[in-house]
């Protein structure tokens, strides 16, 4: 495992030596490359569930977890198990995946590795099955709705108004009611002054026996979305990322990009994944390469991970996680507005937002954000893809990358100072994102409709901005308009812009009643 370490670092730095060749044409919209891009030194700290906490005086109960959701194992060298099972972990210091034994269920008295981003401290809050802190009021609401929930169903999660404290989302006769879970001075928790508890366990179980007060009584906690993506495809592919190409069998054709070809793959028979292949001959593969690299560092829930590489032989194979329904572009412009209404246009916009977040704490810059570059999965979640653009900064507390002379650009999505000064920079994506936003609110229309790229890049240096599109309300303009602001200093961040589209339906009655009067 060491030998394979030490040669993967050795690749890696390999790869990095690659320079960038020309640039290349993709459907109307011109692409640049980067002739400099610097390998991130970015080590993604780990994800994992907070750390057992102590409870009683049992020592082995420390080592002991139990599962949040099924896994069914990829290779020799993992579990299988299903929600609920308890496993014990031998080895924590293995990263993302932990080597375990399983004390229950189909593995049991087995070993092998898990993720550990899907398992939680045995007694824990966190492995209660109707605790989810993370969760929104709005996502909360969408996901007792959805099927396979019944009356009384329902899940605790952070109170997004008052930080630190909680509240109960319940399912009743349809609709969705929550309740602040108050603390009294001793720690005790309550829904009505009248009783208390000392823990949230001990409220669910007392509701879950009469509703005394709340809408409805407590049922099953509510049902869980899809399993987390996890940390690579298994324990021995995190380092080793270059996989045997038998190892992938290929599917059904996904779509084509300006590299090549994206179809459906199984790895290992196990696991369903996206695989890129890159035209044989028509592309610089160290060019190919570096788009790995990049994904490979970058890793977060609104971004598209990279699981692996075949190298070794053309074409080249990058493996990615797979996403069902394919580019934001397509899923708006198939939609059009049929199924998709303004709450899931801001919520993809509000994903995307996290990710480029995500990028800019990280000081990446994208470079080619555009719907075509969203990936959408189940549950309309979306994800940031094509990192193939994006590059670490050249110049440190510049926040610039210049780039290279003659360069092309995807004219519509770019902003001026990188078309006219070869200047990107995360401002530039911001740029980007608003014209995102229009993509978004048309349903997949091009910008800047009946203009050449020619006369965008003219009449947006003399000012020129593109009209609201028919039914994008003040509120939602007024962030596009501030993403293309001359100066790209006065551009939002992508922080503030992700908690502006997170809270649009939490404004107070003024504002949300502004928010959504639309322009027509
Ligand atoms: P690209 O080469 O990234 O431009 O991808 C071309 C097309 O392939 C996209 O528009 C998607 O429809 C599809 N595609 C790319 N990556 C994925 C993925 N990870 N999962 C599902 N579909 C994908």
């Amino acid at each position: 495992m060491e030998l394979q370490k030490r040669l993967s670092t050795c690749w890696d730095r390999f790869l990095s030596c690659f320079r960038k060749p020309e640039q290349s044409e993709t459907d109307g919209s011109t692409v640049i490359t980067n002739p400099h891009a610097k390998v991130s030194t970015y080590n993604p700290g780990p994800s994992n569930p907070a750390p057992p906490q102590k409870r009683g005086s049992n020592p082995a109960a420390r080592n002991q977890y139990v599962a949040l959701y099924d896994y069914s194992a990829r290779t020799a060298d993992d579990l299988s198990f299903n929600t609920g099972d308890r496993l014990e972990t031998l080895n924590k210091d293995t990263g993302e995946w932990w080597f375990a034994k399983a004390l229950t269920g189909i593995s049991s008295n087995r070993t092998g590795y898990i993720p550990a981003n899907y398992v939680a401290p045995l007694e824990s809050i966190d492995a209660e099955p109707w605790y989810f802190p993370e969760t929104k009021r709005q996502d909360a609401e969408k996901m007792l709705l959805a099927e396979g929930n019944d009356q009384g169903a329902f899940l605790i999660r952070n109170c997004e108004s008052q930080k630190g404290e909680l509240s109960l989302s319940v399912l009743d006769s349809g609709r969705v009611k929550h309740y602040k879970l108050r603390k009294l001075e001793n720690g005790q928790y309550f829904v009505s002054r009248t009783k208390s508890f000392e823990t949230l366990k001990e409220l669910v179980e007392w509701y879950s026996g009469q509703a005394d007060g709340l809408c409805a009584r407590l049922g099953e906690p509510c049902r869980k979305m899809e399993a987390p993506t996890t940390y690579g495809l298994s324990y021995n592919t995190v380092d080793t990322w270059e996989i045997p190409r038998t190892s992938i069998k290929l599917g059904k054709k996904l779509g084509a990009g300006q590299f090549g070809e994206v179809y459906e793959g199984l790895w290992n028979d196990t696991t369903a994944v996206a695989v890129k292949t890159l035209k044989p001959g028509t592309m610089d593969a160290a060019d190919f390469l570096r788009e790995a690299q990049f994904m490979k560092r970058l890793r977060h829930a609104k971004l598209i991970q990279l699981y692996a590489v075949c190298t070794m032989e053309e074409p080249i194979f990058i493996i990615t996680e797979l996403m069902r329904h394919g580019s934001l572009l397509e899923h708006l412009q198939m939609d059009r507005g049929r199924n998709l209404g303004i709450s899931d246009q801001i919520e993809f916009a509000a994903q995307v937002a996290a990710g480029m977040a995500y990028l800019e704490q990280q000081n990446y810059i994208h470079r080619d954000l555009a719907a075509r570059n969203v990936l959408v999965g189940e549950n309309n979640i979306c994800k940031v893809a094509d990192f193939g653009l994006a590059r670490v900064f050249m110049k440190e507390n510049e926040n610039v990358y210049e780039a290279k002379e003659g360069g092309k650009f995807p004219v519509k999505w770019t902003a001026p100072e990188a078309i006219h000064d070869n200047t990107f920079s995360i401002k530039s994506d911001v740029w980007s994102f608003g014209i995102l936003l229009y993509e978004i609110m048309t349903f997949g229309q091009t910008p800047y409709p009946a203009m050449t790229n020619y006369q965008v890049v003219q009449k947006v240096l003399e000012g020129y901005r593109m009209q609201p599109p028919p039914n994008c309300t003040k509120i939602l303009f007024a962030i596009m308009s501030d993403c293309w602001k001359r100066d790209p200093q006065d551009r939002p961040t992508f922080e503030t812009l992700q908690w502006k589209l997170e809270d649009y339906f939490e404004m107070d009655v003024t504002s949300y009643d502004d928010a959504n009067r639309y322009y027509s």
